[in-house]
């Protein structure tokens, strides 16, 4: 230790007021007695110490073992972030997850017995920073962001930085320039020096591959120090399934039976890959193990509804296809012979891993059944760190939420489906989506771990140990490896970075993504594609707290009082759709078809119209949605332009609106009651973002908009067009030598486009608007799904001849062709203009001359 606690500074940190401080704390005695309990607390001296002796700490400890909830305290103890100290700023702490960053903060002020604003957080959305902030919670894209405005970091004195082992994006990006920040914090002037201390910043982490940061020389020059946590891990068990089924929902269910009717008591923590997914499962489980009456609190009403809405929605189309899925579960019948798989047998519990007398028989206790993803309001999520009703067992269905951020007590059955969801960024396109995959090793073992916190435990892995052998990777890759990185270049480069592909990443991407993301932020118009360097319209941009796509698209937006409207688009396009129906889990098993002979799409067709079925109910519920309440005002809308899929957004958050943005609304329409209200703060937030940041524009603030005209309509599909104009689809017909004359089309199904970036071609999604339309020449994307064959989504029609205008940057523009008279106009007599033959994109598609 005391080699650990040699100082490894970057600057003078010897005149530390903050030893000399203490901050007395009252917590409540229980508190008090549990939080002593936590390894992390044994440590406090060792931890203090290094903090004060080094700008750099990483305290590296098994998840539980109160990282998050005590580091912060110690600091807070120790004087750092009090007024009358020298390190009076506030202490930081970043989290990459939502649910962690608000019920981190909340449980941190509960322990400190302090207020929401004494230890706050703040979220995209929602904040409770005041004057009086101590404790700072926030998702590490918010610090991102103030960076860009304050690059020293001047109102903090310290910073931890959690949950680095996830490798999120934000996460890495964020210790690559926090490593900068601590090198110009230490090398101030002698005057500033007086007001601005060095900066500390702390490195939490589970325990997984700490060395990409502690031996990355470009990062930290000095290794930092390492403080591992060591915490008691009970022993865990674990067992295979013997076969790996289609169905990991339907067999966690049947798992969770076995494991709540025979084992003895302990919580049952479930980890599933979505909202969806969890919904469906805590549906079956609630009807199959009634729960005790509860007292009814608020939280559990939403979480209920929620619960509720996926239940008749897929009652009605599936027409009570769960109920005999639960008999045949609970007889046992049909399933055994396949693959003489006792396992399907609910009456042998040789796969339990339990001996005879140890088997409980509990039959019928409730199940205290709780849900646990993001878009879960607050309050529920924090159900799961309340004691279960007396008598019943507590059951948690979490994403992999509660694999590292949040530690829930009492578990000691784990049901691991060994699946996530992913967002996956295809680099050819640069089109990103969500997958479902394996996870990894690392991240299969963390999950176990979760059952034995408190005693030895069991994890049930619903997959075969060859498919964990052959299948799942050591650890997941770095979410850099994986994601649309212009957001954050852009980012970088409002924060002058540059060079971007010199910057000290934790692991550094591959060049070629930096490359395409510089590329795209110049067709964008955001950077200049020479010299590399933000533009003005780049730097503006960068303001706003979306995807470069959709900043683009608003400030684009600002003709004919647009704006409100493009507001509006991109709050939904960044909070995300926000229909109850999940297309990317419904869709996950279309290659399955894609092996098979390639020849006959029609069949194909057919076969992805299947997949869909379960949602044409849901879909059509859509559009009525669309068509039939134009703002609720209309009977007649003439003005609903069935040219774009992304306008139906318009649509909803103009009717959610009129309607008094309602819970029932939202009930009645099959939308996300969350993500309705999120689009709602988003737009509040972009409004008054425009308002205050841009007096000259003059923005109508009332969320109720007034129906949009042709004209606007119109100019919104050019707005769309110009933040998606790199994803671009080209009639394939058009591009025939004919032209396409020789072929008419009744609708827009089966007609096949050109992709602008690789050979392959793609149809229109079924559950698209211009689905059943008469096909346009050109379209532009959202989204390209890679099923048994390519599927356009978020679809929107464009004309030809805007892409010259709009997507400059793509176009390269011919000889001007002969013209006997060249037209002169306006006052300005240099500028003539003749007739020329743009050509679209890499493979120089002809575009209709422009005069
Ligand atoms: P780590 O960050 O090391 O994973 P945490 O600080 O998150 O550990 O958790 C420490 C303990 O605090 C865990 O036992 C966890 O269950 C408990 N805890 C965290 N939040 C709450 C809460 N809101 N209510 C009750 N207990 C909580
Ligand atoms: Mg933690």
């Amino acid at each position: 230790k005391t080699q650990l606690l040699k100082s490894n500074t970057e600057g003078d940190l010897s005149n530390d007021v903050a030893k000399h401080f203490s901050v007395t704390v009252n917590r409540k005695p229980e508190i008090q007695a549990a939080r002593l309990k936590l390894p992390v607390c044994g440590e406090e001296q060792v931890i203090m110490e290094a903090i004060r002796n080094n700008t750099v700490v990483i305290i590296c400890g098994e998840t539980g073992s109160g990282k998050t909830t005590q580091v912060p305290q110690f600091l807070y103890e120790a004087g750092w972030s009090h007024p009358e100290s020298d390190n009076s700023g506030l202490i930081g702490v970043t989290q990459p997850r939502r649910v962690a960053t608000v019920s981190m903060a909340k449980r941190v002020g509960e322990e400190l017995n302090l207020s929401e604003q004494e230890v706050s957080y703040q979220i995209r959305y929602d904040a409770t920073v005041s004057n009086n902030t101590r404790i700072k919670f926030m998702t590490d894209g918010v610090l991102l962001r103030e960076l860009s405005e304050d690059l020293l970091l001047t109102k903090y004195s310290t910073l931890i930085i959690d949950e680095a082992h996830e490798r999120n994006l934000n996460t890495d990006i964020l210790i690559g320039v926090v490593s900068r920040v601590l090198k110009l914090r230490a090398d101030l002037s002698r005057e500033d020096r007086q007001r601005i201390k060095p900066l500390r910043v702390v490195i939490m982490s589970a325990t997984l591959r700490v060395s990409d940061f502690t031996e990355n020389k470009a990062l930290f020059p000095t290794p930092p120090p390492v403080i591992n946590v060591n915490a008691r891990q009970f022993p865990v068990n674990i067992h295979f399934n013997r076969r790996t089924p289609d169905d990991h929902v339907g067999e966690a269910f049947k798992k969770v039976s076995k494991i709540h009717e025979r084992l003895p008591h302990g919580g049952i923590l479930i980890f599933l890959t979505g909202q969806n997914e969890i919904t469906q499962l805590c549906k079956r489980l609630r009807k199959k193990y009634p729960a005790l009456p509860q007292k009814s609190s608020n939280s559990a009403k939403i979480e209920e509804k929620l619960a509720n809405e996926l239940e008749s929605k897929s009652t009605k189309a599936e027409a009570g296809k769960e109920d005999l899925e639960d008999e045949d579960v609970e007889l046992g019948e049909n399933q055994i012979d396949e693959d003489f798989d006792l396992e399907s047998d609910s009456d042998d519990d040789s796969d339990l891993g339990f001996d005879e007398d140890e088997l409980d028989d509990v039959k019928d206790a409730p199940l205290h059944v709780l849900p646990l993803y993001s878009m879960l309001p607050t309050e529920a999520q924090l159900r799961v760190f309340q004691p279960p009703p007396e008598g019943t067992r507590l059951c948690v269905v979490a994403t992999n939420v509660a694999e590292t951020s949040v530690t829930i007590p009492g578990i000691r059955y784990v049901v691991d489906g060994g699946k996530s969801k992913e967002r996956r960024y295809d680099i050819d396109t640069g089109v990103q989506s969500f997958q479902v995959d394996w996870t990894s090793k690392a991240a299969a073992n963390q999950r176990a771990g979760r059952a034995g916190r408190t005693g030895p435990g069991h994890c049930y892995r619903l997959f075969s140990s060859a498919v964990f052998d052959h299948d799942f990777a050591q650890f997941s890759k770095p979410e850099i490896e994986r994601m649309p990185i212009e957001g954050v270049v852009l980012n970088m480069k409002a924060m002058n970075i540059d060079n971007v592909i010199n910057f000290p990443f934790p692991t550094p991407p591959p060049k070629e993504n930096l490359f395409k993301a510089e590329k795209l932020l110049g067709y964008l118009g955001a950077v200049n594609s020479t010299t590399k360097r933000i533009t003005e319209f780049g730097d503006t941009m960068s303001m706003f707290p979306i995807t470069p796509r959709f900043s683009k698209m608003l400030i684009t937006g600002q003709q004919h009082d647009c704006l409100p409207y493009v507001i509006a688009i991109v709050s939904a396009l960044s909070v995300g759709d926000p229909f109850i129906q999940d297309y990317h889990l419904d869709e996950t098993q279309p290659g399955e078809s894609a092996n098979e002979e390639d020849d006959d799409d029609d069949d194909l067709a057919e076969q992805e119209l299947g997949n869909l079925k379960k949602q044409s109910v849901f879909d059509k519920q859509r559009r009525k949605l669309t068509r039939k309440k134009y703002y609720q005002s209309q009977v007649k809308h003439a003005g609903l332009d069935p040219k774009s899929d992304i306008l139906k957004f318009l649509n909803v958050v103009g009717a959610y609106e009129y309607s008094g943005a309602t819970t029932k609304f939202c009930d009645e329409n099959f939308l996300r009651p969350k993500a309705m209200e999120d689009i709602r703060k988003l737009r509040r937030q972009l409004t008054n973002m425009v308002a205050s940041n841009f007096p000259h524009i003059n923005i109508c603030v009332d969320p109720q908009m007034k129906p949009p005209s042709k004209l606007q309509l119109k100019l919104l599909r050019q707005v769309i067009t110009a933040g998606l104009i790199d994803c671009v689809a080209m009639r394939q017909d058009v591009l025939d030598t004919d032209g396409g004359k020789g072929l008419s089309f009744k609708n827009a199904n089966n007609v096949p486009y050109k992709l602008m970036w690789s050979d392959e071609v793609a149809y229109i999604h079924p559950s698209s608007i211009l689905y059943g339309q008469s096909p346009p020449p050109v379209l532009i994307y959202s989204e390209l799904f890679k099923g048994g064959r390519n599927w356009l989504k978020g679809v929107t029609a464009v004309e030809p001849k805007w892409l010259a205008k709009i997507g400059k940057s793509l176009c390269t523009f011919g000889r001007p062709l002969e013209y006997p008279y060249p037209k002169l106009i306006g006052d300005n007599k240099n500028h003539r203009v003749c007739h020329v033959v743009p050509s679209f994109g890499p493979k120089g598609w002809p575009l209709p001359p422009i005069e």
